[in-house]
């Protein structure tokens, strides 16, 4: 059934950043409307412990995701459950459409759809996705009990996958194209402490092969980086954590972007090109991308629509 509903700001994401939009708004009594996505929580529903949030000194990130999705609906934000495939900044009052058949309009628009995982692009990863290739060690990594995997990146996202995965795998073997790590150093210390984890340097997947019938992951091929050699690793189960990439396609049409697609803010600002358009989190930010940096930009956020409004008033 279609519905309509209006707000005086809509928050689209339910990361960190669009939570604390919420818990901010909802205190300026603007009765926020926060529409969740595909994932409620966010990326950090995708890890266990989370070791650099304040206050805790370790967290399961499922965990925090629901103190926050509470604490944004008890301070009084409207959470709902749906995605938005169409929004319209081009006319007042801006026009969301939700998957549920439900029109949003909003005099103020928080963006907050965070980042989703990268992929390679190859041929056979595609053919593998979900058979033995996947982006999310929490979610698969039960399948590969005594099983030798890969992971293939050299980011806090590789390292923590990898370790991660030693609870299951008998062998992880991280492939990496140069051989230096990007994760923080003390990823890097517990990795090289594991003897479960063996690193490939100057190595990038070129293939991954396996069976039709049923469709499974039975070894990968990589290549040196340097030298050209191909050498076949057998393993069951292939995770790729090569980063990701700013959630835009909302408005990859109607705001400025840069840094291969993350939202244009003005400087000290979450102000996007168009008034009463804000925007935080990993969507728009291409250096920090950390839960905390995230909630001070969905704080940001909130503050400024908040004047905004008022000034419209
Ligand atoms: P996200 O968390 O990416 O959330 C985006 C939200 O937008 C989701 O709820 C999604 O459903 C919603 N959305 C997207 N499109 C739509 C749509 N069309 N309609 C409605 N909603 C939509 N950071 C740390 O500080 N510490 C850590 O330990 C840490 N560990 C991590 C582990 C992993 C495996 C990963 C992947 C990331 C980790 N990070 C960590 C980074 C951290 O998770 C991100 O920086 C943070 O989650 C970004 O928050 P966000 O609110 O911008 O967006
Ligand atoms: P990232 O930091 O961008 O690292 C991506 C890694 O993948 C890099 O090592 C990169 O190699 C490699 N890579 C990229 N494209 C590749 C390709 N085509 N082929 C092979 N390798 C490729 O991404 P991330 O690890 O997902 O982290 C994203 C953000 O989330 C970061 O800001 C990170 O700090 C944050 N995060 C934080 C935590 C935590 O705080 N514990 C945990 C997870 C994520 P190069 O190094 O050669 O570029």
């Amino acid at each position: 059934m279609s519905d309509n509903r209006h707000t005086k700001l809509l928050i689209i994401g339910s990361g960190p950043a669009g939570y604390t939009a919420g818990v901010y708004g909802s205190r300026a009594m603007l009765e926020p409307i926060l529409v969740q996505g595909i994932e409620p929580g966010g990326q950090l529903t995708t890890t266990t412990e989370v070791e650099n949030w304040p206050g805790d000194t370790e967290v399961q990130g499922p965990d925090l995701m629901l103190r926050m999705e509470a604490h944004a609906k008890a301070v009084g934000t409207e959470i709902i459950g749906d995605i938005i495939s169409d929004l319209d900044l081009s006319k007042r009052p801006f026009t969301a459409i939700g998957d549920s058949g439900t029109t949003y309009t909003a005099d103020a628009v928080i963006l907050a759809t965070g980042a989703r995982a990268k992929w390679l692009g190859l041929d056979t990863e595609e053919k593998f996705k979900g058979f033995g290739v996947s982006a999310c060690a929490t979610c698969d990594g039960f399948f590969y009990r005594n099983q030798e995997i890969v992971v293939i990146g050299g980011g806090n996202t590789a390292v923590e996958e990898a370790l991660f995965l030693t609870n299951f795998a008998s062998k992880v073997t991280l492939i990496h194209r140069r051989d230096e790590l990007r994760a923080e150093k003390i990823l890097i210390d517990r990795l090289m402490k594991n003897d479960k984890i063996e690193p490939l340097w100057f190595h990038e997947l070129v293939e991954v092969s396996g069976t039709d019938m049923p469709l499974g992951v039975e070894a990968v091929k990589v290549k040196h980086t340097k030298t050209g050699e191909i050498t076949e690793i057998t393993c069951k189960g292939v995770f790729v954590a090569i980063g990701h990439a700013p959630a835009n396609e909302l408005v990859i049409d109607q705001l400025e972007t840069h840094m291969g697609g993350y939202v244009v803010t003005k400087p000290d600002s979450t102000a996007t090109s168009i008034p009463g358009v804000f925007a935080a989190g990993d969507l728009t930010d291409h250096l920090y991308r950390q839960a905390v940096t995230s909630a001070g930009m969905g704080c940001m956020a909130a503050l400024e629509a908040e004047r905004f409004l008022a000034e419209q008033e």
